[in-house]
This record gives C-alpha cells, sequence and structure tokens, in this order.
C-alpha cells in the first residue's frame, strides 16, 4: 500500500501534482488522531487535494499536497504551508522528518535539534567532510563553515520547467510528468525495468535521467525562442531537398566546434534500446520511446543521419537483391577486412549471413516436385482413381458400422475425413479392404 500510493499519486492527473514536502512527519502516536484532524484543517483551509497515508502505529504521516510547482503562486504557498506545517508538528512534540530525509528542509533543523546538538552535527561534518562536498547544505554545514543550508524557498525544477512553453509542457508530458522517483534505478535481475541503465549504471541513462535532460533540452529551445511544435510540423511537411541535404552535412562537419546541448541528449538517447520497460513499469508511466522518437526526429533535421540508419531503413529493398548471389554477399560478408571496415564506418557487426539455396530456390523445387507427382498421378490416373474409390468405399462401410466415426461422420463430410487421415490410417483401411 505505502509503496503503491507514490506511484498513485504520482499519476494524478492535471497540472497540480502531489509534491513531498510535508512528507514524513512522525508525532507521538498518542497524539497522531488530532494532529492528523488539524493538518487537514489545514490543507482544506487552503483549498488543496493532497493524499495521506503512514504508519500509524509509529505516528509517521506521508502527506503530499497537489500543486503545480511551474505556477509561482502554488510555489510560494509551498512555502507558506511549508512553515505552518513546522510549528503544527512542534506544538504536538514531533519531527519533520520521521523516517526518510530532509530534503529542501535543512532550514528546519536548528529549530527542531536545538542549538547544542545541532552544533554536534555540524562538528561530525566538519570532521567527515571540511569542505562540504558531501550533499551541501542538506544536512547541516561543517563548523566554521559559511556555507547555508537548504531552504524550501530555493530554486526547484518548477523554475525551470515553467520557463517551457505551457504548450510544449502538455506536448511532452512524458518527459514533464517524471516526478524523480527514481524506480528507474532498478538493478533487480528480475525487474524489466531499463535494462540500459542497469549495464551502463548510468544514470543519465535511466528513464528518471533521459526525462531530466529532454526538459532541459526543451527549456534551452524555448529560451533561444524556438518554436518547437513549429519545427517539428515544418519536419514532417518539408521533403527533403539537397539545401536541408547540405545544411545536414554542414552542421554535422561543425559538430565538434560548436557547443550543442542537443548531442548530451542524443548520447543519452542512442542507448536506449526502445524496449517500452519503462512505459509499463514505471508508475508515472514515463514513457521514454515516445520523447525519444521525437527528439531524434528534430535532432536529425538538424544533423546527418549515420549511415546504418540508411541500410536499415532500406533493408526490404535490398535483400532481394542480395539474395540473387546469396553465395558472392557471402563471401564478401565473409572477408575480414569487410567486416572491420562495416564495424568501424557503418557500426554494424556480426551481419548474418544469406541462407544457401536461398529461399526461393527452395521454393522453386519444391513446386517443381509438386509438379512431377501431379504429371505422375496423371500417367496412371486409372490405377490410382481405382485405388481412391476402393479406399472411399471401404471407408464409408466402416463409418457405418463404427459408433464413434458415425458420431464423427455426422460433423464431417466422408471424403473430407477420408482425405484428412493420417498415412497410417489409410493403409490400414487398404489392408481391411
Ligand atoms: S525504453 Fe529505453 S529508457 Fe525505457 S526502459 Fe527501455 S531502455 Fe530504458
Amino acid at each position: 500500500m505505502r509503496k503503491k500510493a507514490v506511484g498513485l499519486l504520482g499519476a494524478a492527473k492535471g497540472r497540480a501534482k502531489p509534491v513531498a514536502f510535508a512528507e514524513d512527519t512522525c508525532v507521538p502516536p498518542e497524539n497522531l488522531a488530532d494532529f492528523i484532524a488539524e493538518f487537514r484543517t489545514l490543507l482544506d483551509g487552503k483549498a488543496l487535494n493532497y493524499g495521506m497515508f503512514g504508519h500509524v502505529d509509529a505516528g509517521v504521516l506521508h502527506v503530499r499536497p497537489a500543486l503545480d510547482l511551474c505556477d509561482p503562486k502554488q510555489e510560494a504557498l509551498m512555502h507558506q504551508v511549508s512553515d505552518e506545517v513546522v510549528k503544527l508538528v512542534a506544538k504536538y512534540g514531533g519531527l519533520m522528518w520521521g523516517e526518510h530525509g530532509k530534503g529542501f528542509r535543512s532550514e528546519y533543523g536548528p529549530e527542531f535539534f536545538g542549538d547544542e546538538l545541532f552544533n554536534e552535527l555540524r562538528r561530525v561534518k566538519a570532521a567527515f567532510d571540511p569542505l562540504n562536498k558531501m550533499n551541501p547544505g542538506k544536512i547541516c554545514t561543517p563548523l566554521d563553515s559559511q556555507a547555508e543550508l537548504v531552504k524550501v524557498s530555493d530554486t526547484k525544477r518548477g523554475f525551470y520547467d515553467r520557463q517551457i512553453d505551457v504548450k510544449v509542457r502538455d506536448s511532452f508530458k512524458q518527459a514533464m510528468e517524471c516526478n524523480g522517483n527514481g524506480l528507474c534505478f532498478n538493478y533487480d535481475t528480475s525487474s524489466p525495468m531499463c535494462p540500459s541503465m542497469k549495464v551502463t549504471a548510468d544514470r543519465r541513462l535511466s528513464p528518471k535521467g533521459r526525462a531530466g535532460l529532454v526538459r532541459e533540452w526543451l527549456r534551452q529551445l524555448t529560451e533561444q525562442g524556438i518554436d518547437i511544435l513549429d519545427l517539428e510540423s515544418n519536419t514532417y511537411q518539408q521533403g527533403a531537398t539537397v539545401q536541408t541535404l547540405l545544411n545536414r552535412v554542414r552542421n554535422s562537419i561543425n559538430k565538434s566546434k560548436e557547443y550543442d546541448f542537443s548531442h548530451e541528449v542524443y548520447e543519452a538517447m542512442n542507448g536506449c534500446l526502445a524496449c517500452k520497460a519503462c512505459a509499463s513499469q514505471c508508475p508515472i508511466k514515463v514513457d521514454v520511446p515516445s520523447f525519444r522518437a521525437r527528439f531524434l526526429n528534430l535532432y536529425y533535421s538538424r544533423y546527418q543521419r549515420p549511415v546504418k540508419d540508411y541500410l536499415v531503413a532500406n533493408i526490404e529493398v535490398m535483400l532481394p537483391l542480395m539474395a540473387t548471389a546469396p553465395k558472392v554477399v557471402n563471401a564478401a560478408l565473409n572477408q575480414d577486412w569487410i567486416q572491420k571496415l562495416t564495424a568501424s564506418t557503418v557500426g554494424y557487426v556480426d551481419a548474418p549471413l544469406m541462407s544457401v539455396p536461398s529461399l526461393n530456390r527452395v521454393y522453386h523445387i519444391f513446386r517443381c516436385l509438386i509438379c512431377k507427382s501431379w504429371l505422375f498421378f496423371l500417367k496412371r490416373r486409372k490405377s490410382v482413381m481405382y485405388l481412391l474409390c476402393k479406399i472411399l468405399s471401404r471407408a464409408t462401410t466402416m463409418l457405418k458400422s463404427s459408433k464413434t466415426l458415425r458420431n464423427l461422420r455426422t460433423n464431417l463430410d466422408c471424403n473430407l475425413y477420408c482425405c484428412h487421415l493420417s498415412q497410417t490410417a489409410r493403409l490400414n483401411i487398404l489392408r481391411a479392404s
């Protein structure tokens, strides 16, 4: 229930999504009922929808009010609610973080721990992480350091997401709605979730990483004043012209000279197997292949496609030609230097060999055999017809006499039945006659 709840809430429809900023509050269990009642009054008073679940025996409550963090007013409301929840938790003698980490709520640390205990924490931090490198500002800062704790009001994802045009946000929902729950960081070999992340152990190659990169790519394009949806529809309408080809080739040659963030997105997308495990296993249904296809379409409208894409796209045209001379093709594919060349230029390895004889040839041989059998039958049709008649008459007699077969006969036409008898059965009938 606890695990599923996060996914179910994350998949809520609409712009406002449950946000984990009042999550994990913990009060003595005997105060829990009153605490819940007051918590609900607080959220209802702000007309917020929310999901509430928890561990009653331990007094831990998980509350996720639904907010659209792309709306600055709702973001401000989040700070306000957060401060009020802190007061409420303190009133009931509890803690803001009863089970998991503090996240962006570290500013409340000194208030809950008290100066003395918090300074001890800072001393421990100074001993193990004097330069404040590990999770800076998240739990506490090293003693004598001027670094600040992170605050609920610090820049969050909503700040970047709101820079993307609303139409684009709605259109790229599969990337925008990723709530970062991290269930795709999954190394369980029995789970189908993201094989590319499992193999590489690179979080950029997880659905969460890919969704994040695409969001940043959309933001940067919006920042440059590019209407992505317009650009996309142009790519569908425009045919391939010599001019577009030349532009693509020129951009591809200049790739190494000009920085373009889309290359980083491309690197991440390129390793995706498009297996769609994310679309079914992720509780939010982050569907990487869908936005990957749209990204690649735009990317290849600016840069030249790799040669192997053209080979794969035209394989159905090339195969019949290759099948006309399979031995020649196989001899070429078996050459060491050709294998190395295709691997280094096209990126193909272990290209399958053509079947010899080809299926076409096998089909012709089979057809000839049928024709020969037919001619044989025509030449001897008199004797064969006689034999067939004998078989049919005997089969009919048997069908009449056998109860089981009679039942069968009601369902099957006699001749049809005879035709379907196995070779052994036919021989048996012949012997009996
Ligand atoms: S489709 Fe791509 S991102 Fe999604 S699980 Fe498969 S490999 Fe990972």
